[in-house]
């Protein structure tokens, strides 16, 4: 568990323990989305992996796959008949 002292608006502070706020990518690195696969079993609908900056893929604009998501949308394009694109990859 991770506990934040943070600033309120307009005034005071508070201390916000949580074991979900900083979550971090495989790799280490604070995660800063999700990835947005939908998962039908989740409880969210997506699969949710945390990625950071350096490990999601963007296939469209606010959009990220995991590694393993990555692949299962190659597969879905390929079995769509879709024209892989060239993923565009965080620089
Ligand atoms: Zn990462
Ligand atoms: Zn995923």
């Amino acid at each position: 568990m991770t506990c934040d002292f943070v600033q309120i608006p307009g005034g005071g502070t508070a201390i916000v323990c949580s074991t979900r706020r900083r979550q971090r990518c495989a790799c280490g690195r604070p995660a800063t989305r999700l990835c947005d696969w939908k998962v039908a079993s989740k409880k969210s609908g997506t699969c949710d992996v945390p990625l950071c900056s350096q490990c999601t893929t963007s296939p469209a604009r606010d959009k990220d796959l995991c590694a393993t998501h990555v692949a299962a949308y190659a597969d879905w394009q390929a079995e769509h008949g879709i024209p892989q694109q060239q993923l565009e990859l965080p620089a």
